[in-house]
């Protein structure tokens, strides 16, 4: 049978080009980057060159990437740094949105344990914050701002540049997580206002552990890690070199090829929102045309979201209700309740995230088997019962 993956927002494959870069640094080049002798210098050069091929990709400084374990350790860096900062002013107020990933979101629940607020602003039905509301949400106490990218479930993409200006004018720091964005999307930190940024390598092709944190020059951010003189002193531990290496090789290669990628990503995605509209009662969740090119995210009336993941799994396609950190629970996702939908239309939902390594044959599969499985768990949902009881009463 033939295996889909259609998870890529939750992780990629690493690709060859990067496993091959990465080994020498496991076998031969082993040495510890701090060491004098020539194979530790190799190593120093080797994180040096990703840092540059980071902050190339990025229209950053290389003084300006600090290289962390992933995503979630940038997010919680930049915010609760960024916190720590205002509060020596007495400022204590940040400002984010209703549908950032968990990383974000629970920084912020802790912060607000500790005596700071929060204003979540509302993302509407088509997933995609209005900066006009940043703007109005913004006070004298505020210290942050912080917006994702694009988002992980539904893919819509934010309006940064517009809010890093708004933040700008108003003097706040402007950081945003984007890391469903480097490496599918055009990013350029200082034209689009961005202070802080998150990245994480796993999410394109590098491999898991190993993410950075672009902070713009100037900003003092307290160290996150107190140890050696790593990262400027900022984030002390021995590197983590192949995987850095690997992630400074991933983000140029997703650099060079990021239009043709995302041309033949999104025609793929679009043929998968064409065929899987004709099912009934089908909706596709948030805006269609400011969004990621792999991001296909629909809701289904009447079919329970676990259940269509059992069985797609079973007809060998890998694919996500939500984000990977609310699968597994019964709560439908708050990405989806945040766009507005109705808790039993949000249980219906179905997120295939599609990849460079994809293909039209996948595609062709998806579309093949998701129909027959949507029409067998209707047959079987006493909502689905529900549902059309209602519509002939109507
Ligand atoms: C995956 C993801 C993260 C977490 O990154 P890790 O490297 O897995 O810690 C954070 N934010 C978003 C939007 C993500 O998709």
């Amino acid at each position: 049978m033939r295996y889909v993956y259609a998870d890529n927002a939750a992780t990629t494959a690493v690709s060859p080009h990067v496993v091959e870069a990465m080994l020498p640094y496991m076998t031969e080049h082993y040495g510890n980057p701090s060491s004098l002798y020539s194979i530790g210098q190799t190593a120093h050069r080797a994180v040096a060159k990703a840092r540059a091929q980071v902050a190339d990709a990025l229209g950053a400084e290389e003084r300006e990437i600090f290289f962390t374990s992933g995503g979630s350790e940038a997010d919680n860096w930049a915010i609760k740094g960024a916190a720590a900062l205002g509060a020596k002013k007495g400022k204590k107020h940040l400002i984010t949105t209703k549908f950032e990933h968990h990383a974000v979101l629970h920084t912020m629940a802790a912060l607000e344990k500790q005596g700071f607020t929060v204003t979540y602003l509302d993302v509407y039905e088509n997933g995609i914050v209005r900066p006009e509301d940043v703007e109005k949400a913004i006070t004298d106490d505020t210290c942050l701002v912080t917006v994702m990218y694009a988002n992980n479930e539904i893919g819509t993409i934010q309006p940064i540049a517009e809010i890093g200006r708004i933040c700008h004018e108003k003097g706040v720091l402007f950081h945003t997580d984007a890391v469903q964005a480097v490496g599918h999307v055009k990013i350029n930190v200082k034209e689009q206002n961005i202070d802080m940024l998150s990245l994480s390598g796993h999410k394109f092709h590098a491999v898991k552990g190993v993410g950075a944190l672009y902070c713009k020059k100037g900003i003092r951010l307290p160290n996150l890690i107190e140890g050696g003189a790593q990262e400027s002193g900022r984030r002390a531990g021995t590197e983590n070199v192949p995987g850095i290496v690997g992630l400074g090789v991933a983000i140029t290669d997703m650099t060079e090829h990021l239009e043709e990628n995302a041309k033949k990503v999104a025609a793929m995605r679009d043929r998968l929102f064409e065929g899987a509209s004709k099912i009934s009662h089908s909706r596709i969740n948030g805006d269609t045309e400011h969004r990621l090119p792999g991001n296909f995210s629909m809701c289904f009336e009447g079919v329970e979201g676990e259940s269509l993941l059992l069985m797609l799994d079973m007809q060998g396609v890998a694919a996500s209700s939500g984000s990977a950190c609310t699968s597994g629970s019964l709560d439908p996702s708050h990405v989806l309740l945040a766009i507005g939908l109705k808790h039993e239309v949000a249980h219906g939902s179905l997120r295939l995230s599609l990849g460079e390594n994809n293909t039209e044959e996948d595609v062709d599969h998806i579309l093949e088997v998701l129909p027959p499985i949507i029409d067998r768990l209707r047959d079987m949902s006493p909502l689905w019962e529900h549902i059309m009881e209602n519509e002939k009463n109507k």
